[in-house]
C-alpha cells in the first residue's frame, strides 16, 4: 500500500468506523459461534503473494465480526466500559502513524514530556495530593502510563519488595536476601482484584486476603489483626494493596482507617486500586471516596475504562518515584543519552522497555471534551445505574445487592444461586444483553454496568424489560 492508497483506504476505513460504531443496535451484542469457528473459516497458510484490500475488509465483515463481542454496544452491561471516544481513536492513529518507541526522553522528547504533563493534568482533576505531581513544588513523585491497572500493581508490588528486602539487608546484613524474601507479607482483602494475587505470585511473597466486612470494604482493624500476628509469627508486612471501586461490586475500602495502621509498621507500601473508579474522583461531589489517599504511596487508575480513551492506558502516581525506579534500573550503554540524569526515562518505571506514545491519545480527549464533558459523561453513567437501582426495587421478586455509588448495579433474583446462574445464561444466550456475574457476600449477584457512552434511558428500560420477560420465563418453568 503506497502513501495515496493510503489516504483512499484510510477515508474508508473512517467510515466503516462510523457505519460499524453508528450501526451497532442492528447487530447482536454477542456472538452466537463456538470456540474455533474461525480456523475452518481462514487458509491454513498465510498468503504467499499480496492480496487485495477489498477482499480484505470483506473478509472483516464475513468471518471476524461474527465473532465479535462489541463492547461499545448500547446493549452491552458486563464487566466495565471499555473507553472508546473519536477524539482516542485519532490519538492512536497519530501514535501509530509517529511510530516512536519512547523508552527514555531521548528516545522522543515529546513522548516523555507529553505523557508527564498530561498525567499531571489528570492527577490534579482527580484531586491527588501535590506530592504526587511531577510538577509541584518540592515533589518527589509524579505519574507514568502503564499498560493495564495488573501491572501497576505488579510494578508497586516490586518497588515495595526492593525496598523491604533493602532495609532488611542493612539490619541483617548476614541473611541471605532469599531467606528474608520468605519472610515477607503482602495483604488485601477478599474483594480485590485478582491481579493482586497473580502479583504477589510473580514477586514470589506471601500474600494474605482478609475479610471485608458485610459491604465489601476493608477495614482498618482487619488489617491491624492480621499484620500483627504475623508480625508475632516473625513475618515481615511490607505491601497493602487496597482497592476503591472493587471489581464484583465497586466497594471502596477504608484509606482512611487502613492508612494509619500501615504507618504502624516500618515502611510498609499501601496502594491504591482505583481501577474503574479513579476516573469519577474528577467529580466534585465523589472526591470524598477519595479520603484517606494522603497515606498512599501509589495510586493508579484506568482512563481506558472510564474516561473514553481506548486500551490500552492505566495511569499510576508515586509518591516517590526513586522508591520505584531504583526496583527497575537497569542502564546499559547503548540506552543512556546526555540528558540521563535530568531527564524522566520512563523505560525505568514499569517492565517493558518499548513503550507507545500513548499520551497523544489522553491529550487529545482530555482538550476535546475538557474536564467538564467527561465530568458530564461520568455522571450520566451514574444516573443511568441509579435509573437502574430503582427499577430493581420497584420490583419484589428482584433484590439489590450492592450499594451504587458509581456506574454498577450488582442484583439478583430473590431465589437460590442456580435460578440467577440460570436467569443470566438465558438471558447472555438470547444475544439482547449481555451481563457477567459476580460473588456478592457469598451469594451469585448479576452485574449491570452502564457501559456505552451513549447509553440512553430508553436503553436501561429495554435491558429491565429483557431481564423481566427472562424472569417470568424461568419463574414459570418452575412452577410447574
Ligand atoms: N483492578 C480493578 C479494581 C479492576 O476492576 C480491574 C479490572 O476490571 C483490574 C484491576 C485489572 O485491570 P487491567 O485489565 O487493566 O489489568
Amino acid at each position: 500500500m503506497d502513501r495515496e492508497e493510503f489516504r483512499c483506504r484510510g477515508k474508508e476505513m473512517v467510515d466503516y468506523i462510523c457505519e460499524y460504531l453508528g450501526n451497532l443496535p442492528s447487530r447482536r451484542v454477542t456472538p452466537s459461534i463456538e470456540p474455533g469457528y474461525l480456523r475452518p473459516l481462514l487458509p491454513k497458510e498465510a498468503p504467499q503473494n499480496p492480496e487485495n484490500w477489498d477482499v480484505i475488509m470483506d473478509d472483516v465483515e464475513k468471518y471476524i465480526m461474527p465473532g465479535v463481542t462489541h463492547w461499545q454496544h448500547p446493549r452491552f452491561h458486563a464487566y466495565f466500559p471499555a473507553g472508546n471516544s473519536y477524539p482516542s481513536i485519532l490519538g492512536d492513529m497519530l501514535s501509530d502513524a509517529i511510530g516512536c518507541i519512547g523508552f527514555s526522553w531521548a528516545a522522543s522528547p515529546a513522548c516523555t514530556e507529553l505523557e508527564t504533563i498530561v498525567v499531571d493534568w489528570l492527577g490534579k482533576a482527580i484531586g491527588l495530593p501535590d506530592e504526587f505531581l511531577a510538577n509541584a513544588e518540592g515533589s518527589k513523585g509524579g505519574g507514568v502510563i502503564q499498560t493495564s491497572a495488573s501491572e501497576c500493581v505488579l510494578v508497586t508490588m516490586l518497588a515495595a519488595r526492593a525496598q523491604a528486602i533493602k532495609r532488611l539487608k542493612q539490619l541483617h546484613p548476614f541473611v541471605e536476601e532469599g531467606m528474608l524474601l520468605s519472610k515477607l507479607m503482602a495483604y488485601c482483602s477478599k474483594e480485590a482484584h485478582s491481579c493482586v494475587e497473580k502479583a504477589a505470585m510473580i514477586c514470589f511473597v506471601k500474600l494474605r486476603i482478609l475479610e471485608p466486612d458485610d459491604k465489601c470494604c476493608l477495614r482498618g482493624a482487619t488489617l491491624r489483626q492480621a499484620m500483627e500476628e504475623d508480625a508475632a509469627m516473625g513475618l515481615i508486612p511490607f505491601y497493602v494493596s487496597t482497592t476503591l471501586g472493587t471489581t464484583s461490586c465497586c466497594s471502596f475500602d477504608n484509606l482512611g482507617e487502613i492508612g494509619p495502621i500501615c504507618r504502624m509498621f516500618p515502611s510498609v507500601w499501601l496502594h491504591v486500586d482505583a481501577a474503574y473508579a479513579g476516573n469519577a474522583f474528577i467529580l466534585p461531589e465523589l472526591k470524598h471516596l477519595l479520603n484517606g489517599i494522603e497515606y498512599a504511596d501509589s495510586f493508579n487508575t484506568n482512563p481506558n475504562k472510564w474516561l473514553l480513551v481506548n486500551f490500552d492506558i492505566s495511569t499510576m502516581w508515586v509518591r516517590d518515584r526513586i522508591r520505584l525506579t531504583s526496583a527497575l534500573v537497569v542502564d546499559p550503554l547503548y540506552l543512556q543519552h546526555g540528558y540521563s540524569h535530568s531527564a524522566i526515562d520512563y523505560r525505568h518505571w514499569g517492565v517493558p522497555l518499548s513503550r507507545r506514545f500513548r499520551s497523544l491519545k489522553l491529550w487529545f480527549v482530555l482538550r476535546s471534551y475538557g474536564i467538564s464533558g467527561l465530568q458530564q459523561y461520568i455522571r450520566h453513567h451514574c444516573k443511568l445505574a441509579k435509573q437502574f437501582e430503582a427499577l430493581v426495587k420497584s420490583d419484589q421478586r428482584f433484590v439489590v445487592c450492592n450499594e451504587v455509588k458509581l456506574g454498577l448495579v450488582c442484583f439478583r433474583l430473590k431465589g437460590t444461586d442456580k435460578q440467577n446462574e440460570k436467569l443470566l445464561s438465558n438471558i447472555n444466550g438470547s444475544g439482547k444483553l449481555h451481563m457477567v456475574p459476580a460473588n456478592v457476600n457469598d451469594k451469585y449477584t448479576i452485574r449491570f454496568c452502564a457501559v456505552a457512552q451513549h447509553a440512553t434511558e430508553e436503553d436501561v428500560d429495554y435491558a429491565w424489560k429483557v431481564i423481566t420477560e427472562h424472569a417470568v420465563e424461568l419463574l414459570d418453568a418452575a412452577e410447574f
